[in-house]
């Protein structure tokens, strides 16, 4: 049978992009559908002006050191509606710039709410298209549990669109995007609570890294909270927010921000008219080649729940256009060492394995790590610290993980991780001659073990 288009993608975000571009550069007839914004939560509601915002809030801090190198400066003022402003306008010609990348590479790109109507067949704007294959490259939305006074709580699509920055924010969750934006709010001046349900936030990371950013967050004035539930928010006669924990104790805001997770968005997408399958959390269920139960149709990025970060489902766009449009260069995804970075003040960098992963995998560890305050800070009253921390199998060697919090823990991660890639050993980081006088030297010059 002929179909209109080879693949169809639905959702112009990291993924769908990535797989739509290429798949036309092959030599396919390629259509993608876009509800929203081009570019996707990335581009519009993500990584993108979060990090616009986080470079916003450090000025705070360097304005603050800035005497200690002699400069005097007027009282600093900030205005949260330039920010915004300009933050958009970037935006804007990073959506037109997706434009011209989908158009100039061949692909037809369809604005509106796309939905499968048959495992061929899209419906979007009233009108209907075939493919041979169709991807599901949708994304994810935030998730706020419907607890009493939910309605009142705003979740990072708003947070990007404030009208102004609030006085009081309660951020809730211990996860990415809470101490990112637990960062930002508190660097621009906000009176900053982040609450979070369990012991200790950012499950999953490496526990020094954990206790050493809650230090460094403690110290700059952040109010943190563990063993904190909210069990209902209600809003007063003077607008502000009244929020009951689970406790009994009760806090005021202005500003309740849930980042407690992202669930699939499968919003009205039609999955009834195939056999597509979801897994049990609700995400859709792929293959090892990103193929669903329903042979026409593949899925990729956070809508398959697996690692929700941009350059992952870039990863993924790219082996399915290979692997439908050119499979001599398919190549799988390897989602061993995925480096990644939260961009809290001050940033965490982390690559490889925990020390509490390696333990539990059965390795037998030596444990580098070294805490300094960063040079920048000697001639200022700031009492950051800096960690870097290696985990290393002491059988071969072999470097396991690397682990930062400091500034540029992001930047200088990424270029451990193609070491770590590589297979270095411990033994390759001695052997390598530092850059002096950097932070990152100090990966190269950690000589003696602390745990073992
Ligand atoms: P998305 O980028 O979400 O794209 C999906 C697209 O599909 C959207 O544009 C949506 O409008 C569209 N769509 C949905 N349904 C339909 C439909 N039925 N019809 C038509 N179109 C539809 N990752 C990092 O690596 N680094 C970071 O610093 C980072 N920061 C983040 C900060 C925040 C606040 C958030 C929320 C996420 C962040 N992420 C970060 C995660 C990253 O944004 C996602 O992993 C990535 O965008 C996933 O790409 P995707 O292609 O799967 O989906
Ligand atoms: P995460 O999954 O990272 O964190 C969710 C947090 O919310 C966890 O601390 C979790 O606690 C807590 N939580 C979950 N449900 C509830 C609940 N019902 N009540 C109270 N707390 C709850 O999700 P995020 O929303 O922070 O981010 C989504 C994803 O986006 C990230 O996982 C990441 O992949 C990506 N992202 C990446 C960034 C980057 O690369 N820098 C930045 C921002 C986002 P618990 O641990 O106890 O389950």
């Amino acid at each position: 049978m002929a179909y209109d288009f080879d693949l169809y993608v639905i959702g112009a975000g990291s993924g769908g992009v990535r797989a739509a571009r290429f798949s036309a550069g092959f030599g396919a007839k390629v259509a993608v559908a876009e509800s929203r914004y081009l570019g996707g939560t990335c581009v519009n509601v993500g990584c993108v002006p979060k990090k616009l915002l986080v470079y916003g809030a450090h000025f705070a801090e360097d304005f603050e050191q800035a005497s200690g190198f002699g400069w005097t400066l007027g009282e600093a003022q900030f205005d949260w509606p330039t920010l915004i402003a300009n933050k958009d306008r970037e935006i804007n010609r990073l959506n037109g710039i997706y434009r011209n990348l989908l158009v100039n590479s061949g692909v037809t790109l369809h604005e509106g709410h796309a939905k499968i109507v048959d495992p061929h067949t899209v419906e979007i704007n009233g009108e209907r298209h075939t493919a041979k294959n169709i991807l599901i490259a949708t994304g994810g939305w935030p998730q706020i549990p419907e607890i009493p006074g939910h309605e009142h709580a705003i979740s990072s699509n708003q947070a990007f669109f404030l009208k102004e920055l609030p006085k009081r924010v309660l951020v809730v969750g211990g996860g990415y995007i809470a101490v990112e934006f637990a960062g930002i709010f508190h660097g621009l001046g906000a009176q900053t609570t982040l609450l979070y349900r369990g012991e200790m936030f950012l499950r999953g990371f490496d526990g020094s890294v954990r206790k050493h950013l809650q230090e460094e967050l403690t110290k700059r004035g952040m109010d943190l909270q563990f063993n904190a539930d909210i069990e209902r928010i209600d809003k007063q006669a003077d607008g502000s927010l009244k929020v009951t924990l689970k406790d009994g104790r009760q806090l005021e805001a202005d500003c309740v921000f849930y980042a407690t997770g992202r669930r699939p968005m499968l919003d009205n997408l039609g999955l009834e008219n195939t056999a597509v399958k979801l897994d049990k959390k609700g995400f859709v269920e792929v293959d090892e080649q990103y193929q669903t139960a329903e042979p026409s149709i593949l899925a990729l990025g956070d809508v398959i729940g697996r690692v929700q970060l941009t350059p992952v489902a870039l990863a993924e766009g790219m082996a399915i256009a290979r692997r439908l449009f050119k499979p001599e260069q398919y190549r799988p995804v390897d989602y061993k060492m995925i480096p990644t970075a939260v961009f809290s003040l001050p940033n965490i960098g982390t690559v490889g394995l925990t020390e509490e992963e390696a333990r539990d995998a059965g390795y037998e560890v030596q444990i580098f790590e070294s805490r300094f305050r960063p040079m920048k800070l000697t001639l200022t009253e700031c009492q950051e610290r800096t960690l870097m921390k290696m985990v290393v199998d002491a059988k071969t060697d072999k470097v396991l993980g690397c682990h930062m919090v400091g500034p540029d823990a992001g930047e200088i991660i990424q270029g451990l991780a193609i070491a770590l890639k590589a297979g270095a050993t411990k033994r390759h980081f001695d052997e390598t001659i530092g850059v002096h006088p950097t932070a990152a030297e100090e990966f190269v010059t950690m000589r003696t073990p602390v745990a073992r």
